[in-house]
């Protein structure tokens, strides 16, 4: 527990809580996935999913919005087809990043949950950006496979992401084994189609550059037009309670 070892006990317990919340959130919205719409027990595991949210709403003391209850919810409405319910349960999480944001030099760890949350949200268009953009930032250009084969690439040519999982990303080769006698530990062959393929970088841009449908925009404007785009403003969302602790110190908890 050296990671958390500076916290207060109010703060550590928060940070339990949230992974607590975030580890059973996922298995519910897993359990509705494997069991089928519909089914008594996907209606179960939703009744279940929509208590938690209900009860840690308006709680981001790690300021990774992509794992609250809510965005997991928001999820399983997306994935139903339901994209009105959807947005509903996204925006709180999205207002929450973009105010963290402001206007200029996002750190990595906020762009990363950015990222992370408009995955679940199936936003593709900006969730590519943001992966370029990293691309660019990357000092040594290296992508690494989290699946089964563990490779470097220097290109991050069809590399996936799992929208429900964010463990990582995976090359197409792993991706092809889904579903075959090699599973990862987590990850399951029903999440496969809802996978975000990242194409390779079509040009050069600057750094902090966005290229969004091959045309380069500054940081600022595309941030603009995001928030345009998921009718996000400047008032603070109820509630918020960004602590001391990044996404990082998140996905340490989250692995273990
Ligand atoms: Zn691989
Ligand atoms: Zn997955």
């Amino acid at each position: 527990m050296d990671t958390y070892s500076s916290s207060s006990e109010g703060t550590l317990i928060g940070v339990i809580r949230q992974l607590a919340s975030s580890h059973l959130a996922q298995a519910f919205l897993c359990n509705t996935l494997e069991a089928g719409a519909g089914t008594p027990e996907a209606e179960e595991s939703v009744t279940k999913l929509e208590r938690l949210v209900h009860q840690s709403e308006s709680y981001y003391p790690l300021r990774s919005c992509a794992f609250v209850p809510a965005v997991y919810l928001g999820m399983y409405h997306r994935l139903r087809g339901q994209e009105e319910q959807a947005r509903a349960f996204f925006q709180p999480a999205l207002q929450q990043i973009v105010q963290t944001i402001g206007d200029n030099n996002p750190s990595n760890e906020e762009l990363s949950d950015l990222k992370y949350t408009l995955a679940r949200a199936g936003d593709i268009k900006n969730v590519i950006a943001l992966a370029h953009r990293s691309d660019e930032d990357s000092s040594d250009g290296k992508y690494i496979c989290c699946g089964p084969c563990k490779r470097k690439a220097l290109i991050r040519d069809g590399f996936s992401i799992c929208p429900i999982c964010i463990e990582g990303e995976l090359c197409p080769d792993c991706v092809k084994l889904f579903g075959s006698a090699i599973q990862r530990k987590r990850c399951h062959s029903q999440h496969v189609k809802y996978f975000i393929s990242i194409p390779p970088l079509s040009k050069e841009i600057n750094t902090g550059g966005m290229l969004v449908d091959g045309v380069e925009i500054d940081f600022e404007t595309w941030l603009n037009q995001l928030k345009n785009e998921w009718v996000l403003n400047a008032h603070n969302p109820p509630g918020s309670t960004a602590g001391q602790f990044g996404i990082s110190n998140f996905f340490l908890g989250f692995v273990a």
